[in-house]
């Protein structure tokens, strides 16, 4: 079955917005093993809007449309699809509900414009998909040829949950068998060791399959299998997930595909009780930033410090003098006296602490640039680790952000 994608807006064609939705449809129609051969963009003009869905519905069987969905008079793709369908649009009872709903509970002081009940029009026949976060419903359109339309809103924070939770399924069911996948999250192991401990199942398994992708400091596997229904396609890849967790074992802290390494520790440090702080030297802030990127992170965090000079390090979290000109700030004894100064400062039972030369400048040949410490403490006990990271500025710091997280995931595991 091949797919094809129009990205609706003359925005994208002006370069305005980057054609993100394009992106990330393609990706979902290859992983769910369906065949993509086109994609185009055109702006919101009617005629030459019909002339691209014709030409796609001509060549492939199911046609994606992004975009042109709203109230305003330049959104045109329902009008035109209806049109090439041969269909009228008439007024959905159920959208009309949820509009108004949508409406009471978001734009408390908006008053609907006359303009936002267009969204309740759908073409006769057509199947609507709820949008939970927005006002225009997605659409499907089966032609009497076989052939089919897609509708989905623009806005990324639309379209995507909903191919999520009901275009996948849906274009899974028109398939003898559909793809099926799980995620095995893995941290503490280099990529290419990673891959290496993982070789011999890639060579021999086709169904299911394992692909290994590198993320800055993690490695995230898709076990990926093809099967008539999800049952059977867990059945198949329950041994390969087993398989993993016998080579990686407590390096992988999560199988959900949502989950993130900061949600994780976030979640560890709950189940434990403790409160964790930060003290960041080349990082400035984004060590703590990663933490409070969890919702409800507050429960584990109350106070963190930059401490970007050696006066700071001395002043807020008690680093001595002595430390910092016998062994200087990037060295593995500042990095712990940073750690457990900030402990005894935010009164935390864990802190991770970071200095290091992020670079361009500041380098020598004792320490080179991409020079990172890690101080980790965790119930009185303090653990340094060193680091040597060859990326950029923004490479390092990042690389020594995901390292700290690692290195206090480690400890608390133990505990
Ligand atoms: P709205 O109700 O907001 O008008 P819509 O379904 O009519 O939604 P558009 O008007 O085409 O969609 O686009 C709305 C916004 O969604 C754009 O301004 C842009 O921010 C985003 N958007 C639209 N298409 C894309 C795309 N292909 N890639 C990334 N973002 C997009
Ligand atoms: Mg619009």
């Amino acid at each position: 079955m091949t797919v094809e994608l129009i990205s609706v807006g003359t925005e994208i064609l002006l370069g305005n917005i980057v054609n993100t939705n394009a992106a990330y449809l393609a990706e979902k129609i290859a992983a769910l093993g369906l065949s993509c051969y086109h994609q185009s963009a055109v702006g919101d003009n009617e005629e030459r809007l019909e002339d691209a869905l014709r030409l796609a519905l001509s060549r492939s069987d199911i046609v994606i449309l992004s975009g042109g969905l709203g109230p305003t008079k330049d959104d045109l793709t329902k009008e035109v699809t209806a049109k090439v369908f041969g269909k009228k649009l008439v007024e959905d009872a159920h959208t009309k509900e949820r509009i108004q709903a949508y409406f009471d509970r978001i734009h408390t002081k908006n008053k609907i414009t006359s303009n936002n009940w267009k969204q309740a029009l759908t073409p006769e026949g057509a199947v609507v998909v709820d949008n939970h976060n927005g006002t225009a419903p997605g659409l499907i359109l089966k032609g009497e040829n076989g052939k089919t339309a897609i509708l989905l809103p623009g806005p990324p924070n639309e379209i995507k949950p909903m191919f999520e939770r009901d275009i996948a399924p849906y274009l899974n069911r028109l398939q003898p068998e559909g793809i099926y996948s799980k995620m095995v999250k893995v941290c503490s192991v280099g990529e290419s060791r990673a891959e290496t401990m993982v070789a011999d199942i890639m060579d021999a398994q086709t169904n299911p399959t394992l692909a290994p992708y590198a993320k800055t400091g993690e490695v995230h596997f898709r076990v990926t299998a093809k099967a008539k229904d999800e049952e059977t396609a867990n059945a198949l890849m329950e041994p390969m997930v087993r398989e993993l967790y016998a080579r990686f074992g407590d390096k992988i802290y999560t199988t959900k595909e949502h989950v993130t390494l900061e949600e994780a520790i976030v979640e560890l440090l709950k189940e434990k009780g403790m409160t964790v702080t930060t003290a960041e030297s080349c990082t400035g802030g984004l060590l703590a930033g990663r933490i409070m990127n969890v919702a409800g992170a507050s429960a584990v965090y109350q106070e963190g410090y930059i401490t970007y000079s050696n006066r700071a390090k001395e002043k807020l979290l008690g680093v001595s003098e002595e430390t910092l000109r016998t062994y200087g700030a990037v060295s593995a004894e500042t990095a712990a006296q940073m750690a457990e100064g900030a402990a005894k400062a935010a009164e935390a039972d864990a802190a991770l602490a970071v200095t290091g030369i992020a670079g361009p400048g500041g380098g020598s040949s004792e320490k080179p640039v991409g020079l990172v410490y890690v101080g980790c403490f965790v119930k009185g006990r303090v653990r340094t680790e060193e680091f040597i990271f060859t990326g950029n500025r923004e490479k390092n710091r990042d690389y020594a952000v995901v390292r700290a997280l690692t290195v206090l995931r480690e400890e608390l595991i133990c505990l």
